[in-house]
Formats: C-alpha cells, structure tokens, sequence
C-alpha cells in the first residue's frame, strides 16, 4: 500500500508557486491577491479560512480578509462582492461555505466575476470544465487530479466510483475523470444517497472517490484488492486523546481498508491541504490572466 501523501505534495506545489511568484516580482509584475469572504463565527469555517490566509503568504501572495456578521444581509453580501469584483489589484475571491441560511448560496457564486472565480464553482466554469476547455478547475476535484498525476497512478480505461454528487466535490469529480485526459477516460459510476446496492458497485472499483461525509463508511468488505481509495471525507469527532480535544476522521475506515489498496489518501494530510494548494494555482493563473 502506498500512502498518497497530500501534504507533501502539496508543499512540493506550494514551493513551485513560491518560486514563480518571486520570478514575477523580480521582472516589475504584481503579487498575486486572493480576497475570502468569512460570515460568522463558525469554528470550520474560520481554521478554513486561517489556512488559506496563511498559505497565500507562505508563497508571496498577498490576501484580503473579508469579515461580515451572520446577519448580513444578501443585498449586503453581494455589495461586497461587486466591491472586490472591480478591484483591479484582486486576482481571486472565495465566499467561505457554509453561507448562513438566508443567504441563497447559488446566487451568491453566479456574482462573482467568473475571472475571479479560483474555488471554480461558478456556472460559466463548470460549464468550461464539462466542456474541457481551459478553466479553473474546483478546487478539491482539481487537488485529487493533482495527486493522480503526481503519483502515476494509471486512470485510463479504469472503473472510478464516486461517492456523493456535491456541486463542489463529487458531480466535477465524475466528470473530470470521464473526459479524455490524463488523469481522465475512466469509465465512471456517480453514486450517491439513492443509490441501490452501493456495496456491489463499489466492489467493482478500480479508483474509489469518497465524498459523503459520513466517518468511517467505506469497509473493507466495500473494495476489492488492489484499489486506489481517495478520502475526501472531513469528519470532527470529540476526543479525549488529542490537545484540541477533537480529531479528523475520513470517510473511509482507513485501518480496515488499506491492506487491500495499492493507494490511498490519509485523512487529515490527504486531499485538504491538496485543495488549498490548487486554490493558489488558481489564483496564480488569474494573476497571468491567462483565461479571460
Ligand atoms: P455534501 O454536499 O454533504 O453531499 C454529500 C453527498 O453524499 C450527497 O450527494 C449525498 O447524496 C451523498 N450521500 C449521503 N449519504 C449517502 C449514502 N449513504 N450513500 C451514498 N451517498 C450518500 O458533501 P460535500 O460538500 O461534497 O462533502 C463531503 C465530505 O467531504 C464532507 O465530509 C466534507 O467536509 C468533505 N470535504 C472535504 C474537502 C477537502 O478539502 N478535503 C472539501 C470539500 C468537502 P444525495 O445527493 O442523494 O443527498
């Protein structure tokens, strides 16, 4: 079994970035500025957002934290937007999810200028994704791509399951690893809550892509031998055991399982800190303008 070690991988990213960016300031260019939007107080939300902030300095790039109440209004919410819209010098904006209830999150991400759009949840992207054409990728789907790559791991031809169908993870997951690239032209099988026989499905997967959020849900009796197993399940659960009082568990039950994986991703250090790392590939790309 070999560990895809997101973490590493996503330093190796970060350095690439870092000495881009410094190549780019050296020959008169500007830092590239990635802009979130943080509503609330909501514990997830802030570590989030804190590592966002801090990985855009470790690489150069300059960040805007947008902090508003959880009684902001939507009318509010969306001035903000604009605001950072026409700000020339901002390359990329995040709305950090979850929204509160009263704000309609779908409107929300149609108003951010799909040229600004690095989490690349906007409609105009996704369309471009589904159509392969140049784009920025989501985020999350995009750092599982990345580790892919990264690691040689053949998807060609292969079965990929996917495990939910989130706007954010699981539905651009199925059709990243449908289209004809590499990692891609897998023969992909979308799951999700009213799927029937998941356990005979998931047994027939060559590449296993979990995202549903529920701990520890993939057995071992779900998978066969030899599978490539990717956890995007993040998980907090009280314990006793560590300093926060708390820990992270994945979707997978990653002691059960991974004897029978050739790969699998470790939850935490798995596929987080591999989205963060694309969210500033993203926001490099902007910087280029290079797609808009
Ligand atoms: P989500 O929006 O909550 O969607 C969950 C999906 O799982 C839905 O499509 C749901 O089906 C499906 N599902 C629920 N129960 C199921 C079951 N018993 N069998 C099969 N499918 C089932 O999920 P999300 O936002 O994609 O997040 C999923 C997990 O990934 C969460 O733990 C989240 O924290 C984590 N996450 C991690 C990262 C990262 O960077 N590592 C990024 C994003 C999310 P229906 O559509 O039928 O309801």
């Amino acid at each position: 079994m070999i560990l895809l070690d997101g973490k590493k991988t996503s330093n190796d990213i970060k350095d690439e970035i870092a000495s881009e960016v410094s190549q780019l300031v050296a020959n008169g260019g500007k830092k590239p500025h990635l802009a979130a939007i943080l509503i609330g107080d909501n514990g997830a939300s802030e570590t989030y957002v804190n590592a966002k902030v801090k990985a855009c300095l470790e690489v150069g790039f300059s960040s805007t934290l947008v902090r508003l109440d959880t009684s902001v209004t939507q009318e509010q919410l969306l001035a903000e937007v604009e605001k950072i819209n026409i700000n020339s010098d901002i390359d990329g904006l995040i709305v950090q999810l979850p929204l509160p209830f009263h704000i309609d999150e779908m409107k929300v991400t149609e108003s951010i200028l799909p040229s600004k759009d690095v989490d690349g949840f906007h409609p105009t992207n996704i369309g471009k994704m589904a159509l392969n054409l140049p784009t920025y990728l989501p985020a999350t789907p995009a750092g599982i791509l990345e580790l892919l790559l990264r690691y040689n791991i053949e998807t060609s031809g292969k079965h990929c399951v996917v495990i939910g169908r989130s706007h954010i993870v699981g539905s651009p997951m199925s059709i990243l690893m449908a289209r004809n690239t590499n990692p891609g032209n897998c023969t992909v099988t979308l799951t999700h809550s009213r799927t029937k026989n998941l356990n005979e499905i998931t047994k027939t997967a060559d590449i296993l892509i979990v995202a549903l959020g529920k701990a520890e849900f993939v057995t071992a009796n779900m998978v066969k031998d030899g599978v490539v197993i990717i956890d995007v399940g993040i998980t907090r659960i009280k314990s006793d055991k560590t300093k926060s009082g708390w820990k992270l568990l994945g979707d997978v039950d990653f002691k059960g399982v991974k004897n029978k994986c050739n790969f699998i991703t470790p939850v935490p250090g798995g596929v987080g800190p591999m989205t963060i790392a694309m969210l500033l590939k993203n926001t490099l790309l902007s910087s280029k303008s290079n797609l808009y």
